[in-house]
């Protein structure tokens, strides 16, 4: 959409062109990997660190943080420190932050994940990604491991990085005065988070909080053709179990006329890959943001992923200047890819944000042409380093 490119365009900027040696020059940023995972995941998780450290950390040696509901098992601390160099710590994640909060209903909300899970709602029957997504939400940044750093790159199982990072993204955020940075931006599945968007809106409305210009990439213009759900008199129900279950707790009755009419389109940052600020998760406006959104009980009767309410939450509280698209990273998590446009001599044949990535066949061979043809510039020096 237009707002979004120009969102990009006025206020954000690619922070290296073209390839340089990787510059270590600086000291580092008080900054780690963030990496919540499963034994299970083990083989995943070294494909990510072989990934990231073949083409960043190899130069960088920032350390990594391990996280897991459950405990980290002998052979997969052994494994993980040996495919890198840098400093490694493992935590558990405890009740607290991980499962149902003590003032929701069990009962009525596993009967919420169960229907989801009938209604084939992606992950929606799953208890534990309820409560994974809970966690990147609204405790991650408050774990203990991570109270000692200001900034964090969320890293995930089976994700790969294409091309060499040879600057260093925290110090350039902190330099450019950003707060969040994002590679990826998608359409989220909507059955996944009916009234998300009603919540966040009443939130931005309840606290009188005006617009700095970056929550209208998440509204869906007026002019769209709509499908019922889309026409701004639709309602969709409150989650009322919820209300009912918590009396005098759950989210107040919400105004209809506080949603000025106004939808979501569905447009989020798909937060398998993240470089943020800690304070801003830590201050006090997002965690009333979260804990509105949570009493609502959408994390359970809902499958309130943590990509749409980390987007929904800048929406609400950042500006676009505040917010740094990585275009110049080569990242792909299982489908969906995002490759790079950083070269000056060449753009991608496509708009930046919604339309970067997809996992569209028709876009995926294209992507592929782009590739050959990047390998082509980069034997004549043009292009950066990937593979
Ligand atoms: P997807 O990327 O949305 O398909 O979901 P993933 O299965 O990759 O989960 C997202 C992240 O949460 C990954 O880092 C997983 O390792 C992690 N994760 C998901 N569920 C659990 C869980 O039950 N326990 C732990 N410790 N990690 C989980
Ligand atoms: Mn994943």
């Amino acid at each position: 959409p237009p707002a979004i490119r120009k969102i990009s365009e006025d206020h954000d900027k690619v922070f290296v062109t073209g390839c340089l040696e990787p510059d270590t020059s600086k000291p580092r940023a008080n900054a780690a990997f963030v990496v919540l995972a499963r034994n299970k995941e083990l083989d995943g998780v070294i494909q990510s660190i072989k990934s990231i450290e073949r083409h960043f950390n190899r130069w960088y040696h920032y350390p990594y943080v391990f996280l897991n509901d459950g405990d980290f098992n002998q052979t997969f601390k052994d494994t993980v420190r040996n495919y890198t160099s840098s400093t490694v710590e493992f935590g558990k994640v405890g009740p607290e932050m991980w499962g149902y909060p003590e003032w929701i209903d069990h009962k009525i909300a596993k009967e919420g994940i169960a229907k989801q899970g009938d209604a084939a709602v992606m992950y929606g029957g799953l208890e534990s990604y309820h409560a994974m997504c809970r966690f990147y939400s609204g405790f991650f940044y408050k774990h203990p491991l991570l109270a000692k750093y200001e900034w964090y790159w969320r890293l995930e199982p089976e994700i790969k990085y294409f091309c060499d990072i040879t600057y260093d993204p925290f110090l350039r955020m902190i330099e450019s005065n950003k707060t969040y940075g994002f590679t990826i931006a998608v359409k989220e599945l909507r059955e996944t988070v009916p009234n998300i968007f009603r919540y966040a809106s009443a939130y931005k409305r309840l606290n009188n909080i005006t617009s700095q210009g970056l929550w209208e990439m998440f509204v869906e213009p007026k002019e769209t053709p709509a499908r019922p759900e889309d026409d701004p008199n639709f309602k969709p129900p409150l989650p009322e179990e919820i209300l009912r279950a918590e009396p005098g707790r759950g989210l107040p009755e919400i105004d209809p006329e506080a949603m000025d009419g106004e939808n979501y389109n569905m447009c989020h940052f798909w937060s398998n890959f993240e470089i943020a600020k800690l304070s801003w998760f830590r201050s006090k406006e997002y965690e009333a943001f979260f804990e509105m959104m949570d009493r609502s009980g959408g994390f359970w009767m809902e499958r309130w992923g943590d990509a749409p309410i980390h987007s929904l939450a800048a929406g609400v509280l950042l500006a676009p200047r505040d917010i740094h698209y990585f275009r110049d990273f080569g990242y792909r998590h299982t489908t969906i890819q995002h490759c790079p446009s950083n070269a000056p001599a060449r753009q991608l044949p496509r708009e930046p944000y919604l339309e970067s990535t997809t996992t569209d066949e028709k876009i995926r061979t294209e992507e592929d042409e782009y590739w050959e043809q990047w390998d082509e510039e980069k034997e004549n020096g043009v292009g950066c380093r990937c593979r």
